[in-house]
């Protein structure tokens, strides 16, 4: 049976991490704030923003909630976006996405300031992780760094495949397992035979957006399988990307879902904030 990688567990201790450091600096009288939008009131959306502002009252971390109408005008939520980036109170800015239709993500995303852009979404905070300078890395990828180090996995050497090819997932996971000297190939839908690249596998990141794709055909013997994929099933339960019933009888260690990589993006996202308190002096 393979190892469980619990991200539960290992969520758990980073935010011990920062809740010890917030309260250090909260000692000296000094506060670590993010500011939260939510456009609209998808429930999705409305859950992964309880959930960042449980994660900050856990941490110590102020969270100030800015809720805005879904008919919100681009320019009222550019302008709040820049109030916020003028504002040294605050020390992280999050936007939760999607946006409704009618405005532009990326014209959002720009706007942050990249000293405060704790989602690590900004250009030059993508620049910054493929040039290896310093900067805020996407939550997600880098919680999952986070879970393969710390079950003991050492990354150099490994060929490495994820399948997935976006700006939030795909390409900066794809960036830092080379950072750690993995040997990387990304996936994508034009990938041709996909299951003779997969099956080389040391470490397999399914990022891929269908639940259950990666059955035990998919994978290498003894290979670490991380699944990015939240879907829910026709009983309303959570899965993944990954067939876990399946590939957890080859594999040397599994993320679940729930449990898995999930809880890492907002300990991250933590972390982040903490960081950018930290580096706002
Ligand atoms: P996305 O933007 O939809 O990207 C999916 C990627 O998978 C694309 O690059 C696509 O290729 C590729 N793909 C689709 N079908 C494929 C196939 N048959 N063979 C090979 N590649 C295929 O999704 P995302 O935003 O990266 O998210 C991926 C999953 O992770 C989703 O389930 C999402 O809900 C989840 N997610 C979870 C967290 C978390 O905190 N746990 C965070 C973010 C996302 P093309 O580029 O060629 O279209």
């Amino acid at each position: 049976m393979a190892i469980r990688i619990d991200g539960k567990v290992i969520s758990g201790i980073i935010k011990d991490e920062v809740k010890a450091e917030v309260s250090a600096l909260k000692e000296k009288g000094i506060d670590v704030t993010l500011a939260v939008i939510q456009v609209g009131e998808d429930p999705a959306s409305t859950v992964y923003v309880g959930n960042k502002k449980k994660a900050c009252a856990y941490t110590g971390i102020v969270s100030r909630a800015y809720n805005l109408p879904e008919d919100v005008s681009e320019e009222e939520l550019l302008s709040l976006i820049r109030k916020l980036n003028d504002d040294s109170d605050v020390n992280g800015i999050l936007v939760q996405l999607p946006l409704p239709k009618h405005i532009s993500e990326s014209r959002v995303i720009e706007t942050i300031s990249p000293k405060k852009d704790v989602d690590g979404f900004h250009i030059q905070s993508a620049g910054a992780l493929l040039t290896g300078e310093k900067g805020f890395l996407p939550c997600t990828p880098a919680g999952i760094i986070e879970l393969i180090k710390r079950t003991g996995v050492d990354i150099t050497g490994k060929e490495c495949v994820v399948i997935g090819r976006s700006n939030i997932v795909g390409k900066p996971m794809a960036v830092l397992l080379l950072r750690e000297n993995g040997t990387v190939t990304i996936c994508h839908s034009k990938t041709k035979d996909l299951r003779s690249v997969t099956k080389r596998a040391d470490i397999l990141v399914a990022a891929i957006g269908k639940p259950k794709f990666i059955d035990a055909s998919y994978v290498k013997e003894g290979a670490v399988v991380i699944d990015v994929g939240i879907h829910r099933n026709e009983n309303n339960k959570l899965c993944g990307d990954v067939d876990f019933e399946s590939v957890e009888p080859v594999a040397y260690a599994i993320t679940p879902v729930p449990g898995g990589v999930g809880p890492m993006t907002i300990a991250m996202l933590m972390k982040n904030c903490l960081e950018a308190r930290k580096q706002q002096g």
